[in-house]
């Protein structure tokens, strides 16, 4: 279905953009992974999804905390594979804190990757969509775009700006075949949150599958996590035809989180 297309997929070395990023290459696209990690380990997720998929593969590591390199991913994945056809604005961090103790720095670092880096990409890569008239952007929100926690003041901004973000791309775009969607999934089990499980077994002195369930009944009420391979199918539905007049949705897939 997405033969030829090339996509990028932000923080795709692990968790939910590495879900997204199998998934459309199941479909047949060209990926440019980005993410930190283990140079042998992510050299073995880039050959293996070009094996498994028969799709060319391309890594930058770009950090997306900074702008010129937000850009610079796009330039490369462009000149490495031709276009970029998908921008998935996945990588995000987390920081955890009361607002009153929340340090600046993590406040400036939590804003640039998980909102500002998806601005960056998206002015560099609209002028080539536009061109083509085609083109599919995936922004991965949260349940923390519609909702919010405590200690979570940046993330919780963050991604809600990110929902307005989509939408105003969205409307952008409206009469073009470029199309702006969030996603905002509930919890997934992935290095990022497996930390918040870990801290919470700590602080309530209690093993990590008791903290694991704990973490999931607070707000998830399906008790389950969802899984990037989920995700990553509501990934290519976004990116298929039959998506085409989907247009600034903030689509929640979070086991009833938001349904509360
Ligand atoms: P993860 O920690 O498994 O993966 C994050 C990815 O982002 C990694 O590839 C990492 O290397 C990359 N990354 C981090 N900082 C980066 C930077 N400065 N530049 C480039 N890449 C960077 O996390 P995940 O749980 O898969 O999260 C992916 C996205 O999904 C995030 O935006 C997160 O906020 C969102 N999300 C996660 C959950 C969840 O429960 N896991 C729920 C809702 C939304």
């Amino acid at each position: 279905m997405l033969k030829g297309k090339v996509a990028v997929v932000t923080g795709s070395t692990s968790g939910i953009g590495l879900g997204i990023a199998r998934a459309l290459a199941a479909e047949g696209a060209d990926i440019m992974l980005n993410g930190f990690g283990d140079p042998a380990e992510i050299e073995a997720i880039r050959t293996g999804i070009a094996a498994e998929f028969g799709v060319r593969t391309a890594y930058n590591g770009a950090d997306l905390s900074k702008p010129a390199e937000t850009t610079g991913l796009i330039e490369a994945a462009t000149a490495e594979l031709g276009r970029v056809d998908i921008l998935v604005n996945n990588a995000g961090i987390q920081f955890v804190a009361p607002v009153e103790a929340f340090p600046d720095d993590k406040w400036e670092l939590v804003v640039a990757i998980n909102l500002s880096a998806c601005f960056y990409a998206t002015k560099a890569v609209i002028p080539q969509m536009r061109a083509r008239n085609w083109g599919r952007i995936v922004n991965i929100a949260s349940a923390h775009g519609l909702t919010a926690s405590i200690n979570k003041a940046a993330y919780v901004a963050a991604k809600h700006g990110l929902v307005g973000l989509t939408k105003v791309v969205a409307l952008e775009t409206a009469e073009t075949g470029i199309t702006c969607n969030a996603i905002c999934p509930g919890w997934v089990l992935t290095p990022l949150v497996q930390k918040q499980i870990d801290a919470l077994a700590e602080r309530k002195g209690i093993d990590a599958d008791q903290a694991r369930r704990e973490l999931l009944s607070e707000r998830q009420p399906s008790k389950q996590f969802v899984t990037p391979a989920q995700l990553g199918a509501l990934a290519v539905f976004m990116c298929s035809e039959a998506g085409a007049e989907l247009r600034g949705a903030a689509v929640n897939m979070d086991g009833g989180w938001c349904a509360q």
